[in-house]
């Protein structure tokens, strides 16, 4: 699909952002020249999923596209139980269920903020174990995305009865799209074995994750990523998707179990909040243009095209002197607000400034990842708590923009910086209780 941009002027982008609260989630898309939001759902289709949807069998149960779902997920995963859902968490809201009661733990590298709230939600404590160098933003070191395997044994080793279940994400989204090595995937395998706890997957960018195995780690550059996507899954249990990512569509998601018993507890969730156990929330063609869609992201050339072009943008922002998270990540490059802003201070959200700017600037809309999606108040103490990083977030959509929207980008950043020291800071007027980035509204600090 080919869409038309519009361009908007400078004064328009100001009154658009101020009404939107300063909260580029607050604005009309038409009103965004390049929109680098969210990778989530903003793929362009192939030829080949846009026939596969005129295919849909739309029967209430027993849908062929749901079979053809399941086989691929069996053949691309070895996982021979599915569970379609509306989208990434509503798998999360039913893998919670099967696995996590009120006062439980569940371990992760870092979690993702959806998979965060749904944990608080089941009254549980998420816990996060990534390695010190994932933290270390201008830092250039392979596999950020890996566990500390020695802090992960001592969380567990904290109340191993309370440890009800460890999430992989791959690749590591919420410090920029970092992978999580084969090494680090086999080590989190045996110490949950050593303790008897289930080992999940958050999948949504598993095929990016294999390229980085593929490329960066010894031993596995002549292997077919489809083959080391199938070695990473055999470590797991199961694992929850946002379809929205590697699955190519843009919308749909799914649960899937190696075990039956997990996979019957699972569809007592999935009937009342998602839908029937063949449809779970979706109509037939999205489930055939997903099972379409994860196996087109296997292919090479394709991975090749896609993470060329985020280091790309990777290396104009750093010709441009712009920190950015390094490496890049597999689906977008992640500015750090704290060091482009420092005469921010946190409380004042210098990467949601950041991302207001850049908007106002060039018409590209970006993403806070930072005190806004991430900060709370202490129920305790009242006291602010604030995440380490501060960053903002350019997600790249899949097939969708060409190199060029990216030097307008580069560009875009480069006269922000010129005017740095200049930029203000933002007040927050409203938060919801969980989730609050999405729905904040702020005002501008004169
Ligand atoms: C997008 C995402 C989710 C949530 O999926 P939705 O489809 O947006 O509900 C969960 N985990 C990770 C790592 C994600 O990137």
């Amino acid at each position: 699909m080919v869409e038309m941009l519009r361009t908007t002027d400078r004064a328009t982008r100001e009154r658009l952002i101020k009404e939107a609260g300063y909260n580029v989630f607050g604005l009309p898309s038409d009103a965004v020249y390049i929109d680098l939001l969210s990778d989530s759902g903003t793929t362009a289709m192939s030829d080949y999923q846009w026939a596969g949807m005129m295919m849909g069998d739309e029967a209430y149960a027993g849908s062929r596209n749901f079979y053809n779902l399941r086989d691929t997920i069996k053949e691309v995963m070895g996982y021979g139980y599915v569970v379609p859902a509306h989208q990434g968490r509503g798998a999360e809201h039913i893998l919670m269920n099967v696995f996590v009661k009120p006062g439980d733990r569940v371990l992760g590298n870092m979690h993702f903020d959806t998979t965060e709230g749904h944990i608080l939600l089941k009254g549980a404590e998420p816990v996060n174990c990534l390695a010190e160098a994932g933290y270390k933003v201008g830092e250039e070191a392979d596999f950020k995305g890996n566990f500390d395997l020695d802090l992960l044994e001592a969380e567990i080793n904290k109340d191993v009865d309370k440890a009800a279940l460890i999430l992989i994400t791959i690749t590591c989204n919420n410090n920029g799209g970092q992978p999580v090595s084969m090494e680090n995937i086999r080590g989190v395998r045996k110490i949950a074995d050593k303790y008897g706890i289930p080992v999940f997957f958050d999948a949504a960018r598993f095929a990016e994750n294999a390229y980085f195995i593929k490329h960066l780690e010894p031993g596995y550059k002549d292997k077919p990523v489809a083959e080391i996507v199938k070695e990473m899954f055999s470590y797991g249990d199961g694992c929850t998707m946002s379809a929205k990512k590697d699955a190519l569509v843009n919308i749909g998601g799914f649960v899937a179990f190696r075990s039956e018993e997990h996979y019957r507890k699972a569809i007592e969730w999935q009937v009342p909040f998602e839908g029937y156990v063949t449809y779970g929330g979706l109509a037939g063609r999205d489930l055939e243009a997903m099972a379409r869609g994860l196996k087109e992201v296997l292919n090479e050339d394709y991975l090749e095209d896609r993470i060329g072009q985020v280091r790309y943008l990777a290396d104009l922002l750093v010709e441009a002197g712009i920190p950015i998270v390094r490496p890049p990540g597999g689906h977008g490059v992640y500015i750090d607000a704290k060091s482009m802003l420092p005469h921010i201070p946190r409380h004042q959200f210098p990467a949601q400034a950041l991302t207001v700017e850049l908007y106002v600037e060039g018409g590209i809309r970006g993403v806070e990842l930072g005190g806004c999606a991430f900060g709370y108040k202490d129920p305790e103490t009242g006291e602010d708590v604030w995440p380490e990083l501060e960053l903002v977030r350019l997600a790249i959509p899949r097939r969708v923009y060409t190199d060029r929207h990216m030097m307008v980008v580069a560009r875009a950043l480069k006269a922000v910086k010129q005017r740095a020291s200049s930029i203000k800071g933002l007040r927050l007027v409203y938060e919801a209780p969980v989730m609050r980035h999405f729905t904040a509204r702020f005002e501008r600090l004169e």
